[in-house]
């Protein structure tokens, strides 16, 4: 394949349009400038439509290799800019980049619309995939004419012309309404900040919370005040031990009620948009509803099955949580308060039974789990299970100075590809933790693999003044969960674009999930939880209040979290009315499960970024879903008697994490673990039985 000169743009040679020339051929970050960007989408538009009418006019009769193979390695310079953009947009964003977005993203949903309803090209696929089993197709070949195929179809390809227009302009308005829902919440973050001017306002707040606010409150000009924003790193501190209630209030009132604010930011008219739209869509495509359509590919099939699913642990959940509620509210009575509790306050006397309970007091535990403590906790992790390494390479581009890159090396001495670490908030990071790549594994042209570029982001706890930055319990989680998408990304095996990781929603957060499990186990701890100062390692009378700890809040964790996955769903299946009231129609939701007062869900409507783009639309409960899978998944090394089983994490690698171009879903659970997942290992693991 022949790339056009590369373009010029003031007066540079646009980077993006010529193989990286880089160690590894990560993105030459440097060199990459704004401009660059939509005179090289074009260029990758252009050619990738030119690709698809050289399929189309082929003459002779469609077979694997002429469309579906040809089909699947179009876009090849798309699809070296699009991680490129879009991953930056998300950790390192600007105004600029952001204007970008705004262009680019009607333009993008044309040129994937004029695709996915070409009628020539679908009527290709459709024969190819009609003959299918006289091809003489190996398992992979035949999955990828059968995803390809279903792409199309769920798409609307096969529906008549009036509908497909139809359909064309639905896809493009919902990509934007999700944009400027995402936007929106971005603005909203960032709008509010608690700004303290006393030491009587601090009260009960420890040094280094304080301490990281009078930073945060000098980066905007306001030295010698303390600033609280909406970042959790900093309003889950200042919850869990700030004594003043009414400060607790407005922090988390301004939280929850992110875009609902009848401001410009505001949230509530998009996302009733964005709902119409999706049903509209769905029922376009044969479906009731949006849910009935989303969850028809996952592994449970329907959203009967997903509801079913939830209400098995609501029950128990909200039961605890009640529980959790009332002991609480022994404390306020007991220390002489005379108010109910509310949910800003949750944090604060769940940090008293922390301390009276399990005696376990965070600030106790983070001198043990710095970043790079925790880092190599996943790095010896993943050693013991499949014979990994890793080394540093300051040599290889990165896009900010605080990131890291780092390349893994396998088992037989070879090399996997590049991680990068982005571990800190900036304001141009988006909130919460993912996993990414700006090249994921492929072959090139003569077969030959070309490596992934894996990314990890995260928002975790700055270093404050000449301290480590250490991490709470929840950050060092997740820090293993997202290595845990990395992984998944470094050891697909597939040679195909479209299936090489291709995995039903429900099951991607198990390859993440599951790592998890071995967080806190003793053995691991052991190796990776030493005092920052002293190199000593973590005392067993500490392990011992972790492990007792781990149903600490268990009730209050899967209702918040439930609540949201049910709010999801129910957004997904209403039969919708235009004028609703969103957040009367959220509090209809809520005393319909019977949610108590002192608990809002994990997002509410207004701020539910999740379900504003297209990857976790009525799939929130997936989490949950695949906590199901992991809990099992890991009750197997436990039965072995051996965390570290070498015939287990071999099986896992091949058919969880490598062979998704093989085996799918439920199929491939089973060759692993030998049978269907059982429930009862994840409500015992989380303290529900
Ligand atoms: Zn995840």
């Amino acid at each position: 394949m022949v790339f056009v000169q590369a373009e010029q743009s003031f007066g540079q040679i646009n980077p993006l349009l010529s193989e990286f020339d880089t160690p590894f051929g990560v993105p030459p970050f440097s060199e990459i400038n704004e401009a660059h960007y939509l005179p090289a989408f074009q260029e990758g538009m252009k050619q990738k439509e030119a690709e698809i009418d050289a399929i189309v006019s082929n003459a002779s009769k469609p077979d694997f290799e002429n469309t579906i193979l040809a089909y699947d390695k179009s876009g090849k310079l798309l699809s070296r800019i699009n991680p490129v953009f879009y991953g930056l947009n998300g950790a390192n964003t600007n105004p600029k980049m952001q204007a970008i977005a705004r262009e680019l993203t009607p333009l993008m949903s044309a040129h994937n619309n004029k695709i996915r309803f070409n009628q020539d090209l679908f009527i290709r696929i459709r024969s190819v995939y009609d003959n299918r089993q006289n091809l003489k197709l190996n398992e992979e070949q035949l999955r990828l004419v059968e995803k390809i195929y279903e792409d199309f179809a769920r798409n609307g390809a096969a529906l008549p012309e009036e509908q497909r227009n139809e359909l064309q302009a639905l896809n493009q308005r919902m990509s934007m309404v999700s944009l400027n829902l995402n936007q929106n919440l971005l603005a909203e973050n960032n709008h509010f900040k608690l700004i303290l001017e006393s030491m009587e306002e601090l009260a009960g707040l420890p040094d280094d919370i304080i301490s990281a606010a009078a930073e945060e409150a000098k980066k905007t000009g306001q030295e010698g005040k303390w600033a609280f924003t909406l970042a959790k790193p900093s309003w889950i501190p200042f919850l869990q031990f700030s004594e003043r209630r009414d400060l607790r209030e407005k922090l988390y009132m301004a939280y929850i009620n992110r875009g609902n604010n009848e401001n410009e930011n505001d949230n509530k008219k998009l996302f009733l948009e964005l709902m119409h739209l999706r049903r509209k869509m769905a029922q376009l495509l044969g479906y009731q509803d949006y849910a009935e359509y989303a969850i028809s590919d996952n592994m449970a099939k329907t959203p009967q099955n997903v509801y079913d699913f939830l209400y098995r642990i609501w029950a128990p959940a909200l039961e605890r949580a009640q529980k959790e509620r009332d002991q609480m509210q022994e404390i306020v009575i007991k220390e002489g308060g005379d108010f109910e509790l509310a949910s800003w306050d949750w944090w604060f006397y769940a940090e008293k039974i922390r301390l009276e309970q399990f005696n376990m007091d965070e600030e106790e535990i983070k001198p043990y789990f710095t970043l790079d403590n925790v880092r190599k906790g996943i790095f010896a992790l993943s050693g013991k299970l499949y014979g990994l390494q890793f080394i540093e390479r300051p040599d290889v581009p990165v896009y900010h100075e605080e990131v890291e890159a780092w390349e893994l090396i396998d088992k037989d001495g070879s090399s996997l590809g590049i991680l990068y670490i982005d571990a800190h908030p900036r304001p141009g990071k988006r909130s919460g933790a993912w996993c990414g790549s700006y090249r994921s594994a492929q072959y090139d042209d003569k077969g030959k693999k070309v490596l992934p570029i894996v990314t990890i982001v995260m928002n975790f706890t700055r270093p404050v003044g000449d301290k480590p930055a250490m991490l709470s319990w929840d950050e060092t989680r997740t820090y293993f969960h997202e290595f845990g998408h990395a992984l998944h990304n470094f050891f697909a095996e597939g040679h195909y674009q479209r299936t090489a990781r291709s995995v039903p929603r429900d099951f991607v957060e198990l390859p993440s999930q599951i790592l998890e499990n071995w967080v806190g186990e003793p053995e691991l701890l052991k190796e990776y939880a030493k005092h920052y100062q002293t190199g000593e390692v973590i005392p067993d009378d500490l392990v011992n209040k972790l492990m007792n700890a781990r149903h600490f809040n268990a009730g209050f964790d899967n209702v918040e979290y439930i609540a949201a996955a049910i709010l999801d769903l129910e957004w997904h299946t209403y039969p919708f009315e235009f004028n609703m009231d969103v957040n009367k129609f959220e509090k209809e939701v809520m005393d319909r499960i019977s949610m108590i007062d002192q608990i809002v869900p994990r997002y509410r409507t207004t701020n539910f970024s999740h379900i504003f783009g297209g990857g976790y639309a009525a799939g929130y409960y997936v989490y949950r879903w695949a906590g199901v899978l992991d809990a099992d998944a890991f009750a197997a090394f436990k039965e072995s008697g051996d965390l570290f089983n070498q015939e287990l994490s071999t099986k896992f690698r091949k058919y969880i994490l490598g062979g998704n171009a093989y085996w799918e879903g439920m199929e491939a659970y089973k060759n692993f673990r030998g049978k269907e997942p059982d429930i009862d290992a994840f409500l015992i693991q989380s303290g529900l039985k």
